[in-house]
């Protein structure tokens, strides 16, 4: 029996940077700056030079870091804040406990990320509703960076804050711009699964403005002041673990190279995979760091079969959309449905994609996935 095939190897990754990790480890447990020591302000530092974002502020988790990026603006009652149907939860978890309303949006059927014509539908809804439309989250699904210029026009004519959640897609690019540029605030995770991942929980802010970044210093830390005992506002303790940067440096410094193999791994798939095969289409000037490879299929069974008799890993990112979930269904969504997040729902299947597949294994996962379409 061959060996299986994982959707994401993080051992592969491990052992390339094993010592290297031990050492900045030791590092920390020598100094025993445990909380926001050395290693998270050379990381923000660092993150600041990749993204070509002016202010990094590290925290907790992507979680906390969209929450940061709400309270940070004041959003609460009686304003609307847009998020995609087709998301991770933590997109539109954090808007209820502002006080404030999600309305949940459609996505293009090619590219899985809002689309622009539902942003201008949900505006409608949201007036409809007497709610004050005050920002959209757009998340940049499996590591594809959304249509900003489209939201842009949008947010600017409206007033609307305009927050990427990248989650999934730290690294990628939009014209030659990297994500962290490419909206008022961007928040991103460190999630071990992530493109950029540690070996616990971890988040960020990436924002051009001086004044917000000073703001959310002060969010994650309990809304501190000057003195750490006089807190002007109410915050968050949502600071990342000196440990956790520690690791993430190590992890930065070979994560261009794993952009490029992932990139390399996705254009080989493009190339092998049946054409008959629908899959997340990246538009020109745009460039995905491959979080997932994710294909849209007539029977997601079948392909799960075969992929599981070949020991080949698969995964249903998000088998309901939002707007469908128990917890989520009474929260409005656009005039008109969302049809596209809906059908995708059902006919998405993602296939193993890391920075540390051979040859031979791509080849394992497009053998199986033929044979199941064919
Ligand atoms: C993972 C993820 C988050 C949340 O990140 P955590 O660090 O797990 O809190 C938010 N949004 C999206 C789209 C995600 O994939």
């Amino acid at each position: 029996m061959t060996a299986p095939i994982a959707l994401i190897d993080l051992a592969a990754q491990q052992l390339k940077i094993r010592d290297r990790v031990d050492d900045a480890i030791k590092r920390v447990l020598d100094h025993g700056q445990y909380i926001l020591g050395p290693e998270v302000t050379k990381l923000e530092e660092e993150l600041s030079d990749f993204t070509g974002a002016d202010h990094v502020v590290t925290c907790a988790n992507g979680t906390d870091a969209l929450s940061l990026v709400m309270m940070a603006e004041g959003i609460g009652e009686g304003d609307a804040v847009f998020a995609p149907s087709f998301t991770f939860v933590a997109t539109a978890e954090v808007v209820p406990a502002t006080g404030a309303t999600p309305i949940f949006l459609d996505v293009d059927p090619d590219t899985f990320t809002i689309d622009p014509k539902s942003l201008e539908a949900g505006l409608e809804t949201a007036r409809g509703l007497g709610l004050k439309p005050r920002a959209v989250v757009a998340v940049d699904l499996f590591g594809l960076p959304c249509d900003y210029p489209a939201l842009r026009k949008i947010a600017d004519r409206e007033g609307l804050l305009l927050v990427a959640d990248a989650a999934q897609s730290l690294g990628s690019e939009l014209d030659g711009m990297r994500t962290g540029t490419l909206a008022d605030y961007t928040t991103t995770s460190f999630f071990p699964a992530k493109p950029l991942g540690c070996y616990g929980d971890g988040g960020a802010v990436m924002t051009s403005s001086p004044e917000k970044a000073e703001l959310l210093r002060s969010l994650r830390f309990h809304g501190k002041g000057a003195d750490k005992y006089d807190n002007v506002r109410l915050g968050l303790n949502s600071r990342l673990d000196t440990m956790q940067a520690a690791i993430l440096l190590e992890k930065l410094a070979i994560f261009e190279d794993e952009i490029r193999a992932r990139n390399c791994i996705a254009d080989c798939y493009a190339e092998k995979l049946p054409s008959n095969i629908q899959r997340q289409k990246v538009p020109r000037g745009l460039k995905s760091v491959w979080a997932q490879f994710t294909l849209v299929v007539e029977d997601r069974h079948v392909v799960q079969t075969a992929c599981r008799s070949n020991g080949v890993a698969t995964a249903v990112y998000y088998p309901l959309p939002m707007h469908q979930q128990t917890g989520y269904k009474s929260f409005p969504v656009v005039q008109g449905g969302l049809p596209v997040s809906e059908k995708l729902a059902k006919h998405v299947i993602s296939i193993p994609m890391h920075p540390y597949l051979s040859n031979d294994q791509v080849d394992r996962v497009v053998e199986a996935v033929t044979s199941a379409v064919a």
